[in-house]
This record gives structure tokens, C-alpha cells and sequence, in this order.
């Protein structure tokens, strides 16, 4: 068992330290039933992600779909034939500069990752969705506490979601959607902010210290992510220090 454990941790440092990619996959606890669902394509996100989301084949995806390319256009929707329930499919890139996590909520009721980025692309935002990631609520057909990656992410640029203390250049942006300052985080949303939080501080080597709301940041103006964010609970949600 020793042995394993050890080849598994050389096996890890190793991808990290040749500067390959990390993928991390979150396979979801409650009953694995597959059924037929339709997917809007969200920014950047690619034939071979949205296979591994659902556990299909891209051979699979294209039949069904009448695709002859493996290009995708934001927002065109996909049938996905006999599909595993949707997971996170997550990279983690070897990259010194995130040294903070700032969550967010989206102040609105409803909203993805795809309905964000056709906002803030109308607001003039540079490489459209602000965040880095969003958490979503169960609305604008994504599952509660479905955890989408942004294009942001996927380039690993800068963010757009907190000018204050230059935190653009250094933090990484997660929202939830909806507004806490009204409502609550449901469980399903804190139980994936969790799951994501610990494994980018343990990838990232941030401290609990560095994770932080958007109006706890020096400066900011802002009570986001809400005064009913529920602070309490997502600490005991955290691992350990690192
Ligand atoms: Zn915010």
C-alpha cells in the first residue's frame, strides 16, 4: 500500500513539475443514471471536455449531432445520447501567479457561464466572463452545483472580477450564481465551491488566509458575495491549512 501511495505522489510531482496539465474529474455521489440531455456549448469549451462531462464517446457526440467538424460555436446545443450524470472536468495548470481566491455570487437569480459571458462581453469586458468559474444554482438549464470552467481559465488569463488591492492579476475568480444578500447558498453549491476550493489551494499552495469575498478585499466596495454568505460552514468545508 506504502509503495502505491509513493508511486502515486512521484507520479504526481512529476506531471507537476514537467509542467503538464492536471486534469480532475469530480464524479458526482448520487445514483449514476444515464438519460438523454441537451448541452449549450459554453465559452471554449471543447468536443473532448464535453465527453468527458457526460463519460460518451466524441465519436458518439458527432453522429448524433450530424457534425462533420470538431469545431463548436458558443451556445449551439448538443444531444448527448445516454449520458453519464454531467461532472466537472477541471484542468489545473502548473502557474505561479494565483496566489489568492476570491468568491463571488452573481447578484442576479439566475445565470451559467454562458449567460455571463454574453453579459459582460455587452459590458465591454475583455475576453468576455469575467471569472474564472461559476457555480451554478440550477437555473438557465445547468444542474445545482454544476461547476463550469470558464475560457478564462481554460487560457489562464487574468481576471475581470476585482480591480481592488490588483487582484485581477492574482486571484482566482469563482462566482456562484444568485444574490446573498437575499438568499441562501443552496447545499449543492457550497458542497462544489468546496470541492473546487480545496483542490485549487492544494494545487496552488494557498493559504486559508488567501481565500477571501469579494468585499473583503482592501478597497472594494462591494458586500459580495452577500451578507447571508454562509462564512461558517464553508470553512468547516475546508481541508486543512496547508
Ligand atoms: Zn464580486
Amino acid at each position: 500500500m506504502k509503495k502505491i501511495l509513493l508511486l502515486v505522489c512521484v507520479l504526481f510531482l512529476t506531471s507537476c513539475a514537467s509542467g503538464q496539465v492536471l486534469w480532475v474529474t469530480h464524479i458526482p455521489s448520487g445514483p449514476q443514471v444515464r438519460m438523454d440531455t441537451y448541452h449549450a456549448v459554453a465559452p471554449c469549451e471543447t468536443l473532448w471536455r464535453i465527453s468527458k462531462m457526460y463519460d460518451v464517446s466524441i465519436k458518439d457526440i458527432m453522429r448524433n449531432n450530424n457534425l462533420c467538424t470538431s469545431k463548436l460555436k458558443i451556445g449551439q446545443t448538443l444531444k448527448i445520447l445516454d449520458a453519464a450524470p454531467i461532472r466537472p472536468v477541471v484542468p489545473l495548470y502548473p502557474c505561479a501567479k494565483w496566489k489568492y481566491i476570491i468568491i463571488h455570487h452573481s447578484a442576479t437569480d439566475t445565470g451559467n457561464a454562458l449567460s455571463f459571458n454574453r453579459s459582460h462581453n455587452a459590458r465591454g469586458f475583455e475576453n468576455g466572463l469575467g471569472y474564472h468559474f461559476v457555480i451554478d444554482n440550477g437555473t438557465k438549464g445547468k444542474n445545482n452545483g454544476q461547476i463550469e470552467v470558464s475560457g478564462r481559465w481554460i487560457k489562464q488569463q487574468n481576471g475581470a472580477h476585482c480591480k481592488a488591492a490588483n487582484m485581477n492579476t492574482k486571484a482566482i475568480g469563482v462566482c456562484l450564481v444568485g444574490n446573498f444578500s437575499e438568499d441562501r447558498v443552496s447545499a449543492k453549491q457550497l458542497k462544489s465551491l468546496a470541492y473546487l476550493v480545496n483542490r485549487l489551494r492544494r494545487y496552488y499552495r494557498i493559504p486559508k488566509s488567501r481565500i477571501i469575498g469579494h468585499g473583503r478585499v482592501k478597497s472594494a466596495r462591494t458586500e459580495c458575495p452577500g451578507k447571508k454568505f454562509p462564512w461558517q460552514e464553508f470553512w468547516s468545508k475546508l481541508k486543512s491549512d496547508i
